[in-house]
C-alpha cells in the first residue's frame, strides 16, 4: 500500500498523459457560465459583451487545447483567469494564458507558494518556485469584487482549508459557485498540510460556502462532477463526522495505527472510497493536523 498512494497522487501534480488523448469537454451550466473538464482540475468559464472570464487552467501542455474549447462557445477576448490555489493541475497554463493576454487574479499566498520552491509532504515531491510569467497580476487577501460582464462576481477566502490559498468564485446573476479545491465532489477531501491546508478550517470554509447559497446553485467543483447544496451538505457532514471520529480516538490515547485498526471510514467507504483518497488516507491526514497542534 506504501506505494500505491505516491502513483495514485502523481495526476494531480504532474503531467503525465499524452496532451493528444485528452479532450477538453464544456458543459454549459447556464446561458453565461460553463464548467471544462480535461485532465486536472475543473475549469470554470463566464461569457459576455466584456470578454472571457476563465477558472484555473490545467496544465501547460492543454492551453492550445482549451483555448480552442473556449473559442468554440466565445470568440471574444480573454480578459481574466482566476487561480483557486497554487496546485499544479489549477496552474500549469498561467503563462500560456497571461501571454494570450489574461490578468490573473489569486489570493496572495499563490503568488508566494508560486514564487517559491515548495516541497508537498503528501506525494514527498519537491516542487520548484515558478518564473515571474506564471505569477499573479493582482493578489488579494480576504475577499474581492470583479465588476464584468453584468455579474457582480465575488472572490472570497474564507478559511484555510485545501490550502493556505484558496479562492472561491461566486456569480450571484448566474447562481454559480465554483470551490475550487476545498470541494472533491463524491470523494474523500484531499488536503494539503503541507500547503498550509486544515481539515478542521476546511469544514468552517464549507459551512461558508453553505451560508452563501441556495438549493438553486449550480457547484463547480475542484474534480468530480457539476454538483449542489444538498450533495455539499452531505460531504460537509462526512468531512466533519470523520474529523470527530479521529479527534475521539486521539483523546482515548490511540495511536496512528490503531486509529487505523479501527477503520473509522468504513461505513462510508462505498460513497465517498473512489477517488485517489482513500478513508485510511484521509484519516491519516486528520491525524497528522491533529498530532500537529495538540
Ligand atoms: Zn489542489
Amino acid at each position: 500500500m506504501k506505494f500505491i498512494f505516491p502513483l495514485l497522487f502523481l495526476p494531480l501534480v504532474i503531467f503525465s498523459q499524452d496532451p493528444d488523448k485528452v479532450e477538453i469537454i464544456p458543459i454549459k451550466v447556464t446561458e453565461e457560465v460553463y464548467m471544462m473538464k480535461g485532465a486536472g482540475g475543473n475549469m470554470g468559464l463566464l461569457v459576455g459583451e466584456e470578454g472571457i472570464l476563465l477558472i484555473d487552467d490545467q496544465f501547460a501542455p492543454l492551453s492550445e487545447k482549451i483555448m480552442a474549447a473556449i473559442r468554440k462557445i466565445d470568440p471574444g477576448p480573454l480578459k481574466y483567469l482566476i487561480n483557486t490555489h497554487w496546485h499544479g493541475d489549477h496552474t500549469g497554463g498561467n503563462e500560456n494564458f497571461k501571454k494570450a493576454g489574461a490578468t490573473i487574479l489569486a489570493h496572495k499566498n499563490v503568488h508566494k507558494r508560486l514564487s517559491e520552491d515548495q516541497f508537498m509532504q503528501a506525494f514527498g515531491r519537491q516542487v520548484e518556485a515558478k518564473p515571474k510569467s506564471y505569477h499573479p497580476n493582482i493578489t488579494f487577501s480576504t475577499e474581492m469584487n470583479l465588476y464584468f460582464n453584468d455579474e457582480a462576481i465575488l472572490i472570497f477566502h474564507s478559511h484555510v482549508g485545501h490550502t493556505d490559498g484558496d479562492a472561491l468564485i461566486y456569480f450571484p446573476k448566474n447562481n454559480v459557485i465554483h470551490m475550487g479545491d476545498t470541494y472533491f465532489q463524491g470523494k474523500f477531501p484531499f488536503v494539503d498540510l503541507s500547503s498550509g491546508g486544515s481539515v478542521k478550517s476546511l469544514i468552517k470554509s464549507i459551512n461558508q460556502s453553505l451560508i452563501l447559497i441556495d438549493d438553486a446553485t449550480q457547484i463547480i467543483p475542484g474534480h468530480g462532477n457539476l454538483s449542489n447544496r444538498a450533495e455539499l451538505l452531505s460531504y460537509r457532514d462526512m468531512v466533519d463526522d470523520m474529523y470527530h471520529r479521529v479527534k475521539q480516538s486521539i483523546s482515548s490515547g490511540l495511536s496512528l495505527e490503531e486509529v487505523q485498526a479501527a477503520n473509522l471510514s468504513k461505513e462510508y467507504e462505498d460513497d465517498w472510497g473512489g477517488g485517489f483518497i482513500s478513508g485510511e488516507k484521509f484519516v491519516k491526514t486528520i491525524y497528522d493536523e491533529l498530532s500537529r497542534k495538540e
